[in-house]
């Protein structure tokens, strides 16, 4: 091990900054952070830098570096691009048993900067020993995706209970089998869901000894419109903890393939038959499994608010006293434009963007024609491939061009996806011709003709 990593508390001490540049005000950004008192010597020094040194209860020095700047300093920044000048701030701190770091020079460092995942007070640091920072920062950036942005919070929860916990397990052993369940089990699920108080009130019980634990948990996931990439961080990682998945037909299987691998699966979409599992039963078996204490993603494609039934399926987790998530996903329609290159809104076309069932329960009757025509405004089908020759014959019977244009996106977002543009009145025609089949999204409206211009993605087959 080149470096022993070790954290430094830095509350309170002068650490000094030779340098008054960019590269200064980025470490002493840290340092301020870390609640140092910073002394920066520089002939000159950056605004924002005199800004920082003056909150942090430090001293600006306007001048060029003398070793006697490294008195009282229990940590030494070189970061000016004067080489010899940086060499010599190292030589300086080395004699003087000053620990010293040299921005990009590893050579000359006796401590380095690793890359940081803050959490605090959880905070993960990652270092290449200066070979390869780059490498560092891409790690990071993993772990960044792995750890809940409020992570931290279960340790301020530890923090309150920690003598108590101590003193009701004296045993190191049982005490940390207490935590790991904490961590691991519903009590960090309330919190990291923000619901702090309910997470103490449970740990208390625990500490307790009452079992009110029994209860497993509903996670009402948006899985988007079927490209993987396009989950969330909080939908992956609660795929991830769940012993049961209901999911449907809209889920693409590239999907379900992350979500924890011993987890049951059961599918709740159209049989073979065609017929879809009944709304209520899925409802009953939402609150079943998780009386039985599981843990249950009910993933839906999309966002689970925007035609997905989840408020549905919450009423009844609420009417049962269940505790539950909702998680929202990107939506067909945010998902499809984007990747058919057709901006819902436009400032020149379209002030509006209406989402729309077309659904249509009795023949014509039940939308609103007369809204729906309304100029300068998008129009977002869902479920409008059935009834589109209604769909478009009714909106130019109340008056929207009949060269309106618009678009059939096919399977949004994933490789297959395939996208026809036409207009009002030739779009039934172009279904049949392509045998466009569902799940497809159809809109209408002039922004439809940007996509000419904003073309991106490629998917199986594109346009006419
Ligand atoms: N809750 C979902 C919508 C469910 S309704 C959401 O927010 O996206 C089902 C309809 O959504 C389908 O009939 C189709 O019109 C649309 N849809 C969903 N995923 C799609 C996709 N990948 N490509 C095209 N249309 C899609």
């Amino acid at each position: 091990m080149e470096f022993l990593p070790l954290f430094h508390n830095l509350r309170g001490r002068r650490v000094l900054v030779v340098g008054g540049g960019e590269i200064a005000l980025r470490k002493s950004r840290l340092l301020a952070d870390a609640g140092a008192v910073l002394r920066v010597v520089a002939p000159a020094i950056e605004p924002q830098l005199c800004e920082l040194v003056n909150s942090s209860g430090g001293e600006q020095v306007l001048r060029g570096y003398v070793e006697a700047d490294l008195d009282g300093c229990g940590l030494v920044i070189a970061a000016t691009d004067d080489e010899p000048l940086n060499a010599q701030v190292s030589a300086d701190a080395h004699r003087r048993c000053v620990p010293v770091n040299v921005v990009d020079a590893p050579a000359l460092c006796s401590v380095i900067f690793p890359a940081i995942v803050d959490r605090s007070p959880l905070i993960v640091a990652i270092s290449s020993g200066g070979d390869a920072p780059v490498l560092a920062r891409l790690i990071r950036a993993k772990i960044e995706t792995w750890i809940p942005s409020t992570y931290g919070q279960l340790a301020g929860l530890a923090a309150r209970f920690r003598s108590q916990v101590k003193t009701l397990f004296p045993d190191v052993q049982q005490r940390r089998g207490f935590w790991e369940d904490v961590f691991q089990g519903p009590i960090a699920d309330r919190q990291l869901a923000g619901q702090g108080a309910e997470a103490e009130r449970l740990l208390e019980a625990k500490i307790n000894g009452e079992a009110t634990l029994t209860t497993g948990e509903v996670y009402l996931v948006g899985a988007g419109p079927g490209d993987p990439d396009l989950l969330t961080f909080r939908a992956l990682r609660l795929m991830q903890q769940a012993d049961v998945v209901l999911y449907d037909r809209l889920v693409a299987p590239a999907i379900l393939e992350l979500c924890r691998r011993d987890a049951e699966r059961i599918y709740v979409g159209k049989r073979r038959a065609d017929h879809a599992v009944p709304q209520d039963q899925i409802n009953q078996q939402l609150v079943d499994l998780a009386k039985q204490g599981k843990r249950v993603v009910r993933l839906k494609g999309g966002d689970p608010f925007i035609f997905g039934r989840g408020g549905e399926e919450i009423e009844e987790l609420a009417a049962h006293g269940i505790p539950f998530q909702v998680v929202p996903g990107i939506t067909a329609a945010s998902g499809c434009a984007a990747y058919a290159g057709i901006p819902l809104t436009h400032r020149d076309h379209a002030q509006s963007v209406r989402f729309v069932t077309g659904h249509l329960k009795d023949g014509t009757s039940n939308l609103p024609w007369n809204d729906l025509v309304a100029p300068a405004q998008t129009l977002v089908f869902y479920m409008g491939l059935i009834g589109l020759p209604i769909i478009c014959e009714q909106l130019i019977a109340h008056g929207r061009s009949a060269d309106t244009p618009a678009a059939l996106i096919q399977q949004g977002t994933t490789s297959n996806q395939r996208v026809f543009t036409g207009t009002l009145k030739d779009l039934p025609t172009l279904v049949a011709k392509h045998e466009v089949h569902a799940p497809t999204l159809v809109i209408v409206g002039e922004v439809v003709l940007l996509r000419e211009k904003l073309a991106w993605f490629e998917g199986a087959q594109s346009q006419v």
